[in-house]
């Protein structure tokens, strides 16, 4: 039989973390035949109900789950892992500057990119969850220079899940239907769901302009915050399900003929700066993720990319301020 994976999440007792850990011991982050070791890193004052959840996943009685251990210290949680999930951050409270923020941040990933350096497994693969994600995600691998820079992601693949479900109510057809749409920039408002490109049932899309503009994109960079002021929280567990989704396509691939999205290291293309941790049309092969090649890109999709890029720009510029980078 093969030997777990291990698979550490951090903020492990948070709201995502609740949902996110049940998931994964039940098998759906990787398949139904894989074994897995969780690792639950936490802030000291959490720990305790990290323990908590740690007798629930216990209770469970997973076949899969191979046991799981609860850290506060990162060196010790990231050690020989496979899998890592950042789940933990700073939230952003009330009077709180952008630059405050990513320096809040910087004290959470940058040891966390030098734990991962220093202890994870060769294949480790890193998603990054807790907002700002993709500058997080930025910081933690500038810490981690021994790790290939394309196993560092942000996630976008929540964005990407809602775009399907709205442009699925609009057309009224299944989500199965649907292919290749995309997310691009950072995962904040500024990001742009693209239909550009997308089909439905093999048939480029046809939806007017202004939909496009005024409820499709909007609903879709606006929904964390919709979600917030109906539930009284944030949106937990349909981001744990995009986590899921992310790690579980990174590791078995995209089907033919269809793509997703993430946020990855740019390679310069679609002139996103090279190294910026960018949401692009992805596909996924032995257990990489590749940026789609060669789209053509029109007027309105270019001016929407390029703000989106901008503010990650300004979010570098800002961790490269403050010595974070
Ligand atoms: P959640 O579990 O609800 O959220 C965790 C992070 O995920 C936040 O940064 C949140 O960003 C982000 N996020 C990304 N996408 C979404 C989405 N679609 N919907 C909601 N959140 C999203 O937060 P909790 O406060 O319940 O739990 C956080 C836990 O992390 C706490 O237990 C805390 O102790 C722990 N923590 C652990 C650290 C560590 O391990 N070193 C460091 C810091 C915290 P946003 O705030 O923008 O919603």
């Amino acid at each position: 039989t093969q030997a777990p994976v291990n698979v550490t999440v951090t903020g492990a007792a948070g709201q995502i973390g609740y949902a996110l850990l049940f998931r994964i011991a039940s098998g759906q982050l990787l398949g139904q035949d894989v074994p897995v070791k969780l690792r639950l890193l936490e802030i000291p004052q959490a720990v305790k109900a990290a323990e908590g959840t740690a007798m629930e996943l216990e209770d469970g009685a997973f076949p899969l789950l191979a046991g799981t251990d609860i850290f506060d210290d990162p060196k010790q949680a990231f050690e020989g892992t496979n899998i890592a999930l950042l789940v933990g951050a700073r939230p952003r409270s009330k009077g709180m500057e952008r630059g405050d923020l990513l320096e809040a941040n910087g004290g959470i990933f940058k040891p966390q990119g030098e734990a991962i350096n220093a202890g994870a497994a060769d294949d480790i693969k890193v998603l990054v969850v807790g907002n700002p994600a993709n500058t997080n995600a930025l910081i933690a691998r500038s810490h981690a220079p021994d790790v290939p820079a394309d196993r560092f992601t942000a996630m976008t693949r929540l964005d990407h899940n809602r775009a399907l479900a709205q442009l699925s109510k609009k057309l009224g057809v299944p989500v199965t239907e649907l292919k290749k749409l995309a997310i691009w920039g950072n995962h904040s408002a500024t990001q742009y769901p693209s239909v550009q490109h997308a089909e439905v049932s093999g048939k480029s899309v046809d939806v007017d302009q202004a939909w496009l503009e005024n409820d499709f994109i909007p609903t879709v960079a606006k929904r964390g915050a919709a979600i917030i002021e109906a539930r009284g929280l944030s949106s937990a567990a349909s981001a744990a399900s995009a986590a899921i989704d992310h790690v579980f396509t990174w590791v078995n691939g995209t089907p033919a003929g269809d793509w997703t999205s993430a946020a990855v290291a740019s390679d310069g293309s679609y002139g996103v700066p090279e190294g910026l941790i960018s949401s692009f049309p992805v596909t996924a092969e032995n257990g990489q993720y590749k940026i789609v090649q060669g789209l053509e890109i029109d007027d309105f999709s270019r001016a929407r990319i390029d703000a989106s890029v901008a503010e990650l720009v300004e979010e570098r510029d800002t961790v490269q301020k403050l010595g974070l980078i």
